[in-house]
């Protein structure tokens, strides 16, 4: 349980003025009773001086007048008057009538009247068995035709207590007054008082929440105020750090959200302390990760291995992992272990993912593999008839060596188309590369792209329908280039269309664009293929497109023109039944 400040300091005041007032009560106390029994012994005195004088002047005889004396002083005072003879003989008291005298003790043997009957005065306090408490005692001698006696005022001291008790009484409801006031200003001074430390208080809480803006206000020059102004300092150097750390803090958040890496810190326990956008794409998480062990989040065992290396080994550790998932992903990976000294503080994780530059390489290797493949063909044909020729085989056959030189010429025609389909590829692919279109009419270039390949349709009894071009509006494009996506389209179309069969050509205008489609009746492509025919080099069946002079780079080189005029293309076939090349240009 926390005591408030102002508790403790108003309970300090109460314990000081609780102590004050308790031993001024007691001090007072003693001194009142000491001070009130000197008073009353002096009035006794003066009392019984003022007595004996009237003794000494109104008794003629001293005992005959002493008890009517004795009673009169009695009763004209408040104490009990006694005139003692100097033989110790009570002449007379206020308080016992005459017949009764003679029973009294001897009184001199009472210090006060020895002392007075000595010196003139004496004083005594004293129990008195007769009246059961204590007593006053006063005794002046005076002269008396008799001889010297001693007149003695004796006084209760029942009542110097009862007086005491009145003062302490009123002493004391003076102290409990004087302690309710003194608490009720101790309260409120403590309040006063502790106000500043309470806001300091306040303050620090807040800077404790983070509020670093609040400052307190500086009132005079105590050691408060300077607790004021060291606060404020503080608060405003915390303020300034704290900028500065969120500016750094904004400065490394937009590094990390930047980076096209992967990144992830672990704690030296392996769960992960801070992870980037790069690497929730790469792993498929969600930043919510942090406070998680890699281990539970990761099933990636490669990941797990190389963590476990780079923090076992506290080394730097290089390592390409393979991640599966929807698209396998090659990544690789830099560990470096945090470390403070000896310390292990966790590792710190790098992720490069290097797919597409794998991919690359892989299509660089099939196309090295595919052209070399394609060349190696019509090389090894060329070669051979040649060779034939020059052994003079043939020389005796100059029919034979004719169609030896038109197999030699046929194969090099390949090789030339080859190679000027691998420039024309080229040539598309580049980035810098790029198409000049205008509005031109499609009629004419379908028409021009037929005509083209009118002998190899006729050659094998194919009839080209064209229809929807007359009355089309302009497309934008480069004639010559859409020439020859309709040369290698139909090219396609007409080889692979049965003898007697029907290839057609159909144009419609769809909203801002022109849709082709050039349809033939042939086998038709299988399903799996679909997506692959525009691939460079890819062929459905190799051997018969081979045989047909095809050599798998006319629809790649197709897609790309297409793209290039900002249109799209696509196919659909049932394996059977023909297939339909789709296309859409843009109207001029
Ligand atoms: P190719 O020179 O081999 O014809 P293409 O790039 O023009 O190369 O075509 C790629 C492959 O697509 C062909 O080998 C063939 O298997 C398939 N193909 C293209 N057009 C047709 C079509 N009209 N009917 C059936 N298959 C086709």
């Amino acid at each position: 349980m926390t005591v408030p400040f102002r508790w403790k300091l108003l309970g300090s005041y109460l314990l000081l003025i609780l102590l004050l007032g308790g031993g001024l009560y007691l001090y007072l106390d003693q001194r009142m009773e000491a001070l009130q029994r000197s008073v009353l012994q002096g009035e006794l005195l003066t009392e019984a001086k003022l007595a004996t004088l009237m003794a000494e002047s109104g008794m003629r005889d001293l005992t005959r007048d002493a008890p009517a004396m004795a009673t009169a002083l009695g009763r004209a005072g408040s104490a009990r008057v006694t005139i003692i003879a100097r033989d110790g003989r009570v002449a007379g008291d206020s308080e016992v009538p005459p017949p009764a005298l003679k029973e009294l003790e001897n009184h001199l043997d009472r210090p006060e009247v020895n002392a007075a009957f000595a010196g003139g005065t004496g004083q005594a306090l004293r129990y008195s068995a007769t009246l059961k408490t204590d007593m006053l005692y006063v005794a002046i001698s005076f002269r008396t035709s008799g001889g010297p006696a001693v007149l003695r005022l004796a006084l209760p001291l029942a009542a110097v207590n009862q007086a005491g008790r009145q003062m302490n009484t009123l002493l004391g409801a003076g102290l409990v007054s004087g302690l309710i006031l003194a608490m009720l200003f101790s309260y409120i001074l403590s309040r006063i008082m502790s106000h500043p430390l309470r806001l300091i208080a306040d303050s620090a809480r807040e800077i404790g929440r983070g509020n670093f803006r609040q400052r307190l206000a500086v009132l005079g020059s105590d050691e408060l105020s300077e607790m004021a102004t060291v606060m404020n300092d503080m608060s405003s150097r915390i303020e300034t750090q704290m900028e500065k750390l969120e500016r750094e803090k904004g400065r490394l958040d937009a590094i990390l959200r930047g980076m096209g890496e992967g990144l992830m810190v672990t704690d030296s326990a392996g769960a992960i302390t801070l992870v980037n956008p790069a690497f929730c794409e790469l792993f498929g998480v969600s930043s919510t990760v942090v406070g998680r062990p890699l281990i539970e989040i990761a099933r990636y065992p490669d990941l797990n291995a190389c963590y476990r290396h780079a923090s076992g080994e506290r080394s730097e550790y290089h390592r390409e992992i393979v991640i599966s998932g929807i698209r396998e992903r090659v990544l690789t990976t830099h560990w470096v272990p945090l470390m403070d000294q000896q310390k292990h503080l966790g590792v710190v994780a790098v992720f490069h993912d290097i797919s597409d530059l794998k991919r690359l390489e892989k299509i660089r290797k099939e196309f090295v593999a595919n052209v070399s493949h394609e060349l190696k063909t019509p090389v090894t044909i060329i070669k051979g008839y040649a060779e034939a020729l020059l052994d003079g085989l043939v020389i005796s056959d100059p029919q034979r060596a004719v169609s030896f030189v038109e197999v030699i010429r046929n194969h090099a025609d390949r090789q030339a188309e080859l190679i000027g389909n691998l420039l024309t590829l080229a040539e598309l692919e580049s980035e810098e590369f790029t198409l000049e279109l205008h509005p031109f009419d499609l009629e004419g270039v379908v028409r021009r792209a037929v005509s083209f390949l009118g002998p190899k349709s006729l050659e094998r009894g194919v009839t080209v329908q064209v229809t929807g071009f007359t009355g089309l509006p302009p497309v934008l494009m480069d004639p010559s280039r859409m020439e020859q996506v309709f040369v290698n389209l139909l090219d396609n179309a007409v080889k692979y269309t049965i003898a007697g069969g029907k290839v057609e050509i159909r144009a419609e205008a769809e909203g801002e664009r022109v849709k082709v489609t050039v349809r033939d009746h042939g086998p038709g492509i299988p399903p799996q293929s679909l997506t692959r025919v525009f691939e460079r080099f890819y062929r459905v069946d190799e051997g018969r497109s081979r045989e047909d002079g095809g050599n798998g780079l006319g629809l790649a080189i197709v897609k790309h023109l297409v793209h290039l005029h900002g249109g799209t293309i696509s196919v659909e076939s049932t394996p059977g039944h023909g297939s339909a090349f789709i296309f859409t240009l843009k109207k001029g």
